[in-house]
């Protein structure tokens, strides 16, 4: 059984047909990449899956319990988050703050005891434990997607959705984080990861799906799936 599974998923905006009825199974402990041109479907998924909208039909079951068009709140509470935006971190507080605050935020929302990890735990797991002082609104561009990453994980998911992680990081950037990422799992954290940089999708992923048009047309190894002529179809032939 999969952590998450999906079936039968499909979201209309009126005449518009986001997702055309998904089934998606994401597996405990691994990474999997969700691809496709824009338009395909990929935010429309994970807005699904957060709770940002809900369905037209469909299910979605997280380990075994209907969550179907369960609240944002709610969906955050079981434990599949997703990056923050980086307008979402506080601007004019520390590094440090901001990683406090949704921690605290995250003890309340959920009711457990004080959490591992602890914030310092988290600033040292994305490297960022050197800056906690700085300001995280005059932070350089990389430095802010770790914190978004640090804030995300401050919320214990055990599935973290991401969207478009790499945009706009330089190479060596995009290495500090895929190596991060590829840690989630040994820390008990499903990763599903939506992108169109299919170099990435290579470095990350183990498996690929691919949406085209709201559905699905290949859902297996990475390296079977970029060698499907669907895909490439849908990549190259315009
Ligand atoms: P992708 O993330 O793959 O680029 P999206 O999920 O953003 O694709 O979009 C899928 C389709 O749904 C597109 O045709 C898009 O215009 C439409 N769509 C997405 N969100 C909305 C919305 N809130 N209202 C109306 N149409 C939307």
């Amino acid at each position: 059984m999969g952590t998450l599974e999906i079936s039968g998923l499909r979201k209309q905006f009126g005449g518009v047909v986001a997702l055309a009825g998904v089934d998606l199974t994401i597996e405990e402990g691994e990474i999997l990449g969700v691809v496709g041109p824009n338009g395909s479907g990929k935010t429309t998924l994970f807005n699904v899956i957060t709770g940002v909208h809900k369905p037209t039909a469909g299910r979605v079951t997280w380990r075994g319990a209907d969550i179907t068009g369960l609240a944002a709140h709610a969906i955050s509470r079981i434990g599949i988050g997703h990056t923050f935006q980086q307008a979402m971190a506080f601007p004019g507080l520390s590094v440090f703050e901001n990683v406090q605050i949704a921690s605290e935020h995250c003890r309340h929302a959920r009711n457990e005891a004080y959490p591992w990890p602890s914030p310092d735990a988290l600033l040292s797991f994305v490297g960022l434990q050197d800056l906690r002082r700085e300001i995280a609104g005059i932070m350089p561009f990389g430095n802010l997607r770790l914190l978004g990453l640090a804030l995300a994980l401050a919320s214990r998911p055990t599935m973290l959705l991401l969207d478009e992680p790499a945009a706009g990081l330089n190479d060596k950037e995009t290495a500090k984080l895929v190596d991060l990422v590829k840690q989630l799992p040994g820390h008990g954290i499903s990763v599903c990861v939506i992108d169109h940089d299919m170099n990435l999708m290579q470095r990350l992923c183990r498996r690929l799906v691919v949406l085209d048009f709201g559905s699905k047309i290949a859902d297996g190894p990475t390296a079977e799936v970029l060698n499907d002529p669907k895909v490439l179809e849908v990549y190259l032939g315009g």
